[in-house]
């Protein structure tokens, strides 16, 4: 099969799907999809930019910066969803992502405060929540995110908060995953009174789990970009 019937097929199983899953929550829940390039190329973005797909997602800024640069000419929105060094904040300024999804710390955050505020900048971003307490994810603990949170929207003036992000647990058990999810909804939930509208929860595995939890936009790669 070409390359593009496959991307094809798979877009349309993916944006199937989400419909499937937002459906059973409300008629009136939109979910945003990001498609996530790590695994693919560029030519693979372009051709789904050409099938109608704008919001995209890198997790390393190197090749976030790249990307960004050589399709300069296409009206995409790029996400930011990996974990950010703190020598990379600079870089990552510069390419103005629409969404930073993965601040995990006060400390990032007041770095990249002082880091745009020098250069007269803002930033969308969300606060990663790391809500199975995974040694092996970046993130705050679902105890510490609301005070972690709303620190942030007071001390970092040129961030703006507009909500909350997770990777769901990995475990083969539905029961644990659909419970980090949950958890992070809660904390989603109690945020929206403090203006958030953003809660990304949901890849390729677990995207429609995610939904069903009240996820609002979710992140997806291999579906999207495997065979
Ligand atoms: C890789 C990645 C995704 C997409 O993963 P798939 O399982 O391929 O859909 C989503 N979110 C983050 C933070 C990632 O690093």
């Amino acid at each position: 099969m070409l390359f593009r019937d496959q991307l094809q097929k798979n877009l349309d199983a993916v944006i199937w799907r989400i419909e499937q899953a937002r459906i059973t929550v409300s008629e009136h829940h939109i979910v945003k999809l990001v498609a996530v390039g790590k695994y693919t190329d560029i030519d693979a973005i372009a051709l789904l930019y050409d099938l109608g797909q704008r919001a995209f997602g890198e997790n390393q800024v190197q090749q976030l910066e790249e990307r960004c640069k050589l399709l300069q000419e296409l009206p995409l929105e790029w996400h930011f969803i990996g974990t950010l060094q703190k020598n990379k904040i600079n870089k990552l300024i510069d390419t103005k992502p629409s969404l930073m999804q993965s601040i995990d710390s006060v400390a990032l955050a007041l770095e990249m405060d002082e880091k745009l505020a020098r250069k007269n900048s803002r930033m969308n971003c969300l606060l990663q929540v790391n809500s199975a307490k995974e040694t092996s994810k970046s993130g705050v603990t679902p105890e510490e995110a609301i005070d972690i949170y709303q620190e942030i929207a007071e001390r970092c003036r040129h961030i703006n908060l507009r909500g909350v992000m997770t990777i769901g647990a990995h475990s083969e058990d539905r029961a644990i995953v659909q419970k980090s999810f949950e958890t992070t909804h809660h904390i989603y939930e109690f945020l929206q009174k403090s203006g958030a509208t953003i809660c990304s929860m949901g890849m390729s595995g677990d995207f429609e789990l995610a939904i069903g939890c009240g996820s609002n936009l979710v992140r997806v790669g291999s579906a999207l970009f495997g065979e």
